[in-house]
This record gives C-alpha cells, structure tokens and sequence, in this order.
C-alpha cells in the first residue's frame, strides 16, 4: 500500500519510522511519502493561510498550494487510479475498525492535514472531482492538526495488512472487530503484589477458558461502552 501524507509538519510524521510500521515500510510492505504543503506555496514567506471570508477567528489553509499538492500526488503516478484522499477534521465521519478495514482494502491512500481553523473548502469540492474523498474525524474534540490523527489512522490500516502484524490470530480477537471490547488479559507472574490471575486461565481447560473470557468481554462492554450492545 502507498500512503502520501501532506502537512505543514513533515517531522510531526517521524513516528511513521517506528516499530512495526517502520519495519513494514523496509519490507516494502508499505511505501509512505510525506510532503511539505510550503512547498507549493510561492510567496518570500511560503504562507499557506489568510484570514477566512467573513470574519470570525483564526486563519483558513488556502486553496492554492493545496490545489498544488494534489495535482503533483496524482502527477506521481500517472498509470494509477488516483489515491483516495481522507481529510481529519472533527466534522467529518469517526474513525472505526471497520473504516479502517475499508481503507486497508486500498492501494493508495493519500492525507490532507489541516492546521489553524482547517482548509478552505473549495479544496475537498476540487478534491472531489478527481478522487474519493473522505473526511474523517478522530472523535469528538479538537485537535490543533491533522497529524496525530494520521498517525491513529495509518497505524490502525497498517496493522490490518497481511505481514505487518507477525501473529494474524492475534488481530481477530481484538476490542472492535465483532462489537465486543476483548477480555482482560494477564501473564506471569500468576501472583503479584497479593494480586492473583483468575484460576481459570490456569486451569488448562481450554473451552472453561473461552466460556470465561466471552462473558468477561460482554460484561466489559455493557459496563464501560453499553452503545456497542445491541438494544434490547
Ligand atoms: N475549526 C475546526 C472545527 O471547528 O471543525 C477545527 C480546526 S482544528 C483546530 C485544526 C485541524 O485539526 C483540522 O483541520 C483537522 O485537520 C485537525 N483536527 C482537529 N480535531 C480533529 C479530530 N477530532 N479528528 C480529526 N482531525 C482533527
């Protein structure tokens, strides 16, 4: 999978050079790209806000270097199919484990960061015309960018891809994937501090085991997030 990523911020991407999206991207399993927004912006001081239209707060992203950026992310690769674009913003569609199963299914996916009061709104309109768009939020407050919204997002696709996660059992029996948050998990030292593992996960009976962990997940679930369940 191809990733772009485009901000005002490159550095603020450094983490995508970590553990193992940084080892899937040596495997060649993931190429990302991060581009600076500034430059396509052409002024002395590469400015890629003005004050918006209106009144109000705040600076709005200008459309034209961001016109810029996009036409030179579908310019890189001109035999392809365009990227489809996702663009963090508190007012778009939250971010689930199934969106993130959507977009792990993608070939090339491109980010749009926004900073100040966001980016002017032509661009999404221009955006559109071109590629899939998609504004996504990370849940319901507000951050100062979309960078550390990338960041959740790409490692929640880039686990998803085959190779990336060593042990592939280990992403079905996730919080997320069927409704449910998963069960409580423990490893050794079976005492610690007059603290001890249930005696079922020791007992070695393998369905006692699993009969406990489900209810443990349902009852986790109804008491921490009761609006994944099911209405009775
Ligand atoms: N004025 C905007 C509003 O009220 O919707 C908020 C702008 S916010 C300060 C600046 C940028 O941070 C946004 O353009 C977006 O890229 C990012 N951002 C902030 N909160 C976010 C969230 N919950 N999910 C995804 N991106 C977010």
């Amino acid at each position: 999978m191809r990733i772009d990523v485009v901000t005002i911020f490159p550095d603020y991407l450094a983490p995508l050079e970590l553990s193992l999206i940084g080892k899937a991207r040596e495997q060649g399993l993931l190429d990302v790209r991060v581009h600076d927004l500034r430059e396509h912006a052409h002024d002395r001081h590469r400015t890629v806000d003005d004050s918006p239209y209106g009144g109000g707060a705040g600076m709005v992203m200008r459309p034209e270097p961001w016109g810029e950026a996009l036409d030179a992310l579908v310019a890189s690769a001109p035999d392809a199919a365009p990227p489809r674009l996702l663009v963090p913003t508190p007012s778009g569609m939250p971010f689930t484990q199934a969106m993130a199963r959507d977009l792990a299914a993608e070939p090339w996916l491109a980010f749009a960061c926004g900073r100040y009061e966001g980016i002017d709104e032509r661009v999404m309109g221009y955006a559109a015309q071109r590629m899939p768009v998609t504004l996504v939020s990370l849940r319901d407050y507000v951050l100062n960018g979309g960078e550390v919204a990338v960041l959740a997002i790409v490692e929640a696709v880039a686990r998803l891809l085959p190779g990336v996660i060593g042990n592939a059992e280990s992403l079905v029996e996730e919080s997320h994937e069927d409704g449910l948050l998963e069960y409580p998990v423990y490893t050794k030292p079976a005492s610690w501090r007059g603290l001890d593992v249930p005696d079922v996960l020791l007992s070695g009976h393998h369905g006692a085991i699993a009969a406990w962990r489900q209810a443990q997940r349902v009852e986790r679930t109804a008491t921490r997030r009761p609006d994944l369940l099911p209405p009775d």
